[in-house]
């Protein structure tokens, strides 16, 4: 195996009842890399992304991430990835320092809140309650969640859906120092700028397949 791939998918079907969700997929991400899958609705996005969390059962094909087949589901495997859903059903009469020691607690080797704080800029919100934050902030707590068990690899779904440009940014910014700690990270959006501003390689999905994969300038290049 070659261990510069944290994700390896081989011919991948996902059926459900008799709708071919996922058509045969081949995929390769690289260790420290942003990964970005676009594609309109009901192009398998989720269903792929799932996939690969071990949040749900393939049809066929293999995948490999962090060495493991997601569908074991081991713990050795959940406790190195953080998943960042658009709502994480946050304790809403905890404060922002006891929700993330909370969640610290369940893991072996976690971060501490101090850092998690700084390396999402909540340090001045650790006395807050979640509803006291702004939209940006909240979002940020998002990720500080997932930052809890010192992840390698983080899942990202529409991390900016909703978000005014200042809070995208700062999530972008986010998103960006996290590479530079050396995690692997794929996320899914429907905004290309998004995927141009962030991801290394992208990925467009089109009904159950990846029709085009690369990066961004090279996808542009081939459609000219
Ligand atoms: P979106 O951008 O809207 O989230 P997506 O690219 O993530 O879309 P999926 O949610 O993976 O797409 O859906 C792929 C296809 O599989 C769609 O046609 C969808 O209707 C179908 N599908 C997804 N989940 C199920 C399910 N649990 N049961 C039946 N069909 C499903």
């Amino acid at each position: 195996m070659n261990d510069d791939f944290v994700i390896k998918v081989k011919n991948l079907t996902k059926s459900y009842g008799n709708k071919l969700a996922v058509k045969g997929m081949d995929l390769k991400i690289r260790r420290g890399e942003i990964f970005a899958l676009l594609g309109p609705n009901g192009a398998g996005k989720t269903t792929v992304i799932e996939i690969l969390e071990g949040h749900r059962s393939r049809t066929s094909g293999d995948v490999a991430v962090l060495g493991h087949d997601p569908e074991e589901n081991k713990p050795s495997f959940r406790n190195r990835l953080g998943i960042v859903l658009q709502d994480n059903g946050i304790e809403p009469y905890l404060k922002v320092g006891e929700i993330l020691e909370q969640y610290i607690g369940f893991y072996e080797n976690p971060k501490t809140v101090e850092e998690i704080l700084l390396t999402t800029s909540l340090s001045e919100q650790r006395d807050s309650y979640p509803k006291q934050l702004s939209g940006g902030q909240q979002r940020r707590l998002d990720f500080a969640i997932c930052l809890c068990g010192d992840p390698d690899l983080l899942f990202l779904d529409e991390p900016t859906t909703g978000f005014d440009p200042s809070a995208r940014r700062s999530a972008w910014d986010l998103i960006l120092d996290l590479k530079s700690l050396g995690k692997t990270i794929v996320l899914t959006t429907h905004y290309m700028d998004e995927a141009e501003a962030l991801a290394d390689r992208i990925a467009l999905m089109r009904g159950g397949l990846i029709v085009s994969e690369g990066k961004l300038s090279d996808l542009r290049n081939s459609q000219e």
